[in-house]
């Protein structure tokens, strides 16, 4: 039987490796009750496990939302996982943001957090989210994800029309897309994630949900997968107004007018 390889690369595994890093679980003496069990690992080799450790806690610091009432940095201080959300969104970008802004954002119907927003280190976010999301690809399929994945944070606003407008057309489709399918995770109310089943070109997209409401949403797309000019998309970088249409709702793109406008 082969050695199995490490989940991001060609080189044996040596170790197990968390997904998504261990440190975003709650510690039983943190919280008072375990969400360390069941937790998601996969083949790693040394350089892609114990390699990354300062990228695991800037992705604990900016998502986990710790009250930041300790001394010593990043004790798990929450009860209640979704209210640790809206509480500690307060300081949870406090490390990782510059320029930092308020806002409240819809994470759900009817429910909202509020967000420090501001400048984030993306290309930190990116590196964290393509690394949790070949993780669970490989979690899922038990083969290593090859090919370019895209991530869209779907939990920071964006002021921006169009940006704001994608994220909206993204959530939606998605949760199409996933309606029925189970969310994968042994602690859900920390991590899950659901897979989208190809499409004809077969790409698919990967819903990472921490804590019950911080969505990010990675486009994973295969070596050899050749992706068509996409007229619409053409029409949408050129500044050209667009319409895109999902069930009775529409997308505008390149308007004026505010975005998150319902028709009728
Ligand atoms: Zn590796």
């Amino acid at each position: 039987m082969p050695r199995p390889t490490c989940y991001m690369c060609d080189e044996p595994a040596t170790s197990r490796e968390h997904v998504p890093p261990k440190c975003l679980f709650p510690e039983v003496k943190d919280v008072g009750a375990d969400y360390r069990q069941n937790l998601l690992t996969v083949p790693s080799c040394d350089e892609h496990n114990s390699g990354k450790s300062s990228d695991d806690e800037f992705l604990m610091v900016s998502l986990a939302g710790i009250i930041g009432n300790n001394s010593i940095g990043y004790s798990h201080k929450f009860s209640k996982v979704n209210r640790a959300i809206h509480r500690s969104s307060f300081s949870l970008l406090d490390r990782a943001m510059k320029n930092q802004r308020w806002s409240v954002v819809e994470f759900g119907p009817n429910k909202f957090i509020d967000v420090v927003w501001g400048t984030p280190d993306y290309d930190r976010f990116l590196r964290c989210f393509d690394r949790i999301a070949r993780g669970v690809h490989f979690a899922q399929f038990g083969r290593k994800f090859s090919g370019e994945s895209r991530t869209i944070l779907g939990y920071i606003p964006s002021c921006l029309p169009n940006p704001a407008e994608f994220q909206r057309l993204i959530r939606d489709k998605v949760a199409i897309e996933l309606e029925g399918k189970p969310r994968v995770g042994g602690n859900p109310d920390v991590f899950n994630f659901r897979l989208t089943d190809p499409d004809p070109l077969g790409l698919y997209l990967a819903h990472l949900q921490f804590y019950g409401g911080l969505d990010v949403y990675v486009a994973l797309t295969p070596d050899g997968c050749q992706i068509p000019d996409d007229l619409t998309m053409m029409l949408i970088e050129g500044g050209i107004e667009t319409t895109i249409k999902l069930g009775a709702e529409e997308y505008r793109f390149n308007v004026d007018e505010p975005v998150t406008r319902r028709p009728g």
